[in-house]
């Protein structure tokens, strides 16, 4: 499982004077005498894993490959920098494949100002796979890491959350400007973006920061897919099921301290709504609380990849 192999490699990767945060989370942060710091990271995406190429333009895997960077990069509060490319191309159909993910890739790729430096190009005969490395910039706010929530501190979210399958998965916006604002405004403690679900994802902030989590059931905003998920499945699922663990969504959960949050929620300085769904508690581990005060523990739930 990623887990075991994430755990391997924190055991096993040296420690490096260059490595102000290695492994574990949404990038790394690179430190070099004289210059400003860096934040690194990288993402795979695989036909028949992350998407279906056979159901999907092309364009949109591409645009898809960067945007899932940017993403992490606005989860460290990081200023998009360059990249490079890699691409695992099928034999037949690969050049006119190339082109298309690259048109959908290079529009994006100015509209944040990343500048694409290169890459690296294979054929095979399996699956396509689509592979983008990202260098960011920290500001002088300082990178935002997973590790730094607080008990006391108000759990705040961008956007809103589920049915991410329906269309959103591929065409989110990153959170990479919304990110910056906040940073640069207000006092923030931790971040993550939410790739594999809402409450995986705020489980891995709250282990990394040593702390748990109580949510606030009824205060998730849910995304107008998460009820149209529910109609199309009819399988007597909800959407805040849903929006807790159905992946994808590209918001960002933000650990903010208590009048920090207040301040925030009343300005509301972005186009996208931000929310408090709950806060950082002593107690290890997940808690939900329902309208009647109730709590009782969550467990996450969201996307992991299986290996043996
Ligand atoms: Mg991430």
């Amino acid at each position: 499982m990623e887990s075991e192999l994430i755990a391997y490699l924190r055991r096993r990767l040296p420690s490096h004077p260059m490595l102000r945060l290695g492994i574990g989370d949404d990038a790394a942060v690179l430190r070099r005498a004289g210059a400003d710091d860096c934040v690194l990271t990288v993402d795979l995406l695989t036909d028949h894993v992350d998407f279906e190429l056979a159901e999907v333009d092309p364009r949109r895997v591409g645009r898809k490959a960067l945007a899932v960077n940017l993403s992490d990069l606005a989860a460290m509060a990081a200023e998009p920098l360059a990249g490079v490319v890699a691409l695992v191309l099928p034999r037949q159909g690969g050049m006119e494949l190339a082109v298309a993910l690259y048109e959908g890739l290079l529009p994006l790729a100015e509209q944040y100002g990343v500048a694409i430096a290169g890459g690296d190009t294979n054929s095979w005969d399996g699956p396509l796979a689509v592979s983008v490395t990202l260098v960011g910039k920290v500001t002088p706010a300082g990178p935002l890491v997973r590790g730094g929530a607080l008990p006391g501190d108000r759990i705040v979210v961008t956007g809103a959350f589920g049915g991410s399958i329906l269309g959103h998965h591929l065409d989110f916006e990153p959170r990479v400007a919304e990110a910056l604002t906040l940073a640069e405004a207000y006092e923030l403690h931790a971040g993550i973006d939410v790739s594999d679900g809402l409450s995986i994802d705020l489980a891995h902030l709250a282990e990394e920061s040593g702390c748990g989590a109580t949510i606030e059931i009824e205060a998730v905003p849910l995304a107008d897919a998460a009820f149209r998920l529910v109609d199309r499945l009819g399988d007597g699922s909800t959407p805040w099921e849903h929006a807790l663990s159905d992946g994808e969504d590209f918001e960002l959960i933000l650990a903010v301290p208590p009048e920090e949050a207040d301040r925030m929620l009343a300005e509301q300085p972005l186009d996208v709504p931000l929310t408090s769904i709950g806060r950082f508690v002593e107690e290890p581990g997940l808690w939900q609380r329902d309208a009647r005060g109730a709590r009782r523990p969550l467990v996450a739930r969201g996307y992991q990849h299986e290996f043996e």
